[in-house]
């Protein structure tokens, strides 16, 4: 088992492999465990540490700190500034998600078909395939009932009380206890993120790992992809080490994420009318409840509660979060004493959320240091359906019994009763107004059926270029309505699968 970590200024570290993955996230992890499986000889490239579960940060500012991109600061450049969320850790964004895992609707694979000109039935049956697949290997499961905790069991409950669809989430997680962490990295090993299973099965297949190993640039030859270059950083004190060099014998793979992997490729110079295009997301904003008896929390799953009753019309999506009282002092307006009176009632308090299933779009672009550029603003059609999610989540905790809820939206009391919805259903559609995060993202790197409509084909290969594959979230032309990790994941397997067809 071969694992490189940080390595101090000196000799450069030389190694070769069949493939290089770039990133160890839902792609990363994916393809180069598929490979791995198939008999290559995979290497590993990844930008942050290599963090076991016992070494999880117990507070979530170590967790910005030691495991999210950036200590978080990446935000999208438009009308707001919303920060836009990803993991930095070997496990990528699947250390620190809520391991929720959805199959990828049909709809899907008919919109790329008829958008973008590939996708159809046959995508989706073989996509479909790996995901059965991995939901054996991730032992995904619907939350145990006495781990639900209360707020996720009285979303269920009123849901069907309200007669709307709702349901408990299935998640790739064995045995949850209901922490309540998962934001921080389960550190009781429940969570299936790819730190756990599918990088140490790369390296168990005679792979190997390179932490803290940010790639720079892609190394062509002509236009065939040969390796990757970089050097290495501390985690932690940001020290530059040693250069590397990885060579690859058939071709590298990049899954950086959908803010990373266009930056990275135009870094390295790579060319594509769609390069760092069709960027989306689900932005999200969250509403408190506030009731009379406890909630308490920081125990239950993290999400178990879901509703997709309005993913197609009009575009979003409900579901509920516990989250630690630290987050919830910087979800909370205020500050000094009157945001500890506020925070007094945090026992009390449920977080419900709307994901806003948006059709703007945006572009991702390298900017300085390696940072990636993200130019982003909802339209007003996109604003309207999340103030209309917004109004749906508080109408939900009303119909649970909350006694008020805390919409956060600038202009809007801080406190509503029910008798006050109107000035939630009349608030302002500006960005700046509202309190939004992106975590789901999608695009920079689409596939579509030629190099006006994709920067990939619809087997995640760069037009133009020989052994460059992307088999990440940024191959995804549009959003899915629906939590990514599992397409991802699906998408990748299928292209592990064709790269060891053509070696074959
Ligand atoms: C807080 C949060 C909760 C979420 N919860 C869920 C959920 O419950 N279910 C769900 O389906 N989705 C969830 N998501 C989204 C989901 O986790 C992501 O969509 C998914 O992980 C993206 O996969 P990816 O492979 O594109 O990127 P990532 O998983 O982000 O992996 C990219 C990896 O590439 C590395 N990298 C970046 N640049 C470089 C470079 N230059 N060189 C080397 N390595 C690099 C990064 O460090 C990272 O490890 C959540 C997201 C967030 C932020
Ligand atoms: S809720 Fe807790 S035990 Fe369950 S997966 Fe998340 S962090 Fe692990």
């Amino acid at each position: 088992m071969t694992h490189i970590a940080f390595q101090k200024k000196g000799a450069p570290v030389e190694v070769e492999a069949d493939f290089i993955v770039v990133g160890s996230g839902a792609g990363g992890g994916a393809v180069a465990s598929g490979l791995a499986r198939g008999g290559a000889k995979v290497a590993v490239v990844e930008a942050g540490p290599w963090r076991d579960p016992e070494h999880y940060p117990s507070s979530m500012y170590g967790t910005m700190r030691d495991m999210f991109d950036d200590w978080t600061s990446l935000m999208t450049f438009g009308r707001a500034l919303w920060p836009v969320l990803q993991g930095r850790v070997v496990g990528g964004t699947t250390t620190i998600n809520s391991a929720i895992v959805v199959r990828t609707p049909a709809d899907i694979f008919q919109s790329w078909e008829k958008n973008y000109g590939f996708g159809g039935e046959a995508l989706a049956e073989k996509v479909w395939a790996h995901q059965d697949q991995l939901e054996k290997e991730l032992y995904v499961q619907e939350t145990a009932p006495d781990k639900m905790g209360r707020s996720n069991e009285l979303a269920l409950i009123t849901s069907q009380k309200r007669g709307v669809e709702g349901h408990v989430i299935r998640r790739n997680v064995k045995d949850c206890e209901g922490s309540g962490q998962c934001l921080q990295g389960c550190k009781k090993e429940r969570k299936q993120s790819t730190n756990l299973k599918m990088i140490p099965e790369v390296m168990e297949r005679g792979g190997m790992v390179l932490s803290c190993a940010p790639v720079h640039k892609i190394m062509l030859k002509g236009n065939r992809a040969v390796g990757v270059t970089g050097r290495f950083v501390h985690p932690q004190t940001k020290e530059k080490g040693a250069k590397f060099v990885v060579r690859a014998k058939h071709g590298v793979v990049v899954a950086a994420s959908c803010t990373h992997s266009p930056a990275l490729l135009q870094r390295s110079g790579i060319k594509g009318r769609m390069l760092g295009q069709l960027f989306r997301a689900h932005p999200g904003s969250a509403i408190l409840g506030l009731y009379d008896d406890d909630i308490n929390m920081p125990f239950g799953a993290t999400q178990g509660w879901s509703s997709l009753e309005y993913r197609n019309t009009p575009g979003f999506k409900l579901e509920t979060l516990n989250m630690p009282l630290e987050l919830i002092a910087g979800r909370i307006s205020g500050g000094g004493m009157r945001l500890m009176d506020r925070l007094k009632n945090y026992r009390r308090l449920a977080l419900w959320v709307v994901a806003c299933r948006a059709d703007s779009i945006g572009t991702v672009s390298n900017g300085p240091f390696g940072k990636p550029i993200v130019k982003y603003t909802m339209n007003q059609t996109d604003m309207a359906k999340l103030r209309d999610g917004a109004v749906e989540v508080a109408k939900h905790h009303f119909a649970a019994g909350a006694k008020a809820v805390m919409p956060g939206v600038l202009g809007v009391p801080y406190e509503l009763h029910e008798k006050d919805l109107h000035h939630l259903e009349n608030a302002s559609l500006d960005p700046r107004a509202w309190t939004s995060i992106l975590t789901h993202l999608f695009g920079g790197c689409p596939m579509g059926a030629n190099p006006d409509v994709g920067l990939c084909d619809e087997r995640g290969r760069v037009f133009g270029y020989e052994g460059l594959v992307v088999a990440d979230a940024s191959v995804m032309p549009t959003n899915l309505g629906v939590n990514p990790q599992h397409t991802i994941m699906g998408l990748a397997r299928q292209r592990a699968a064709e790269l060891l067809e053509d070696i074959s």
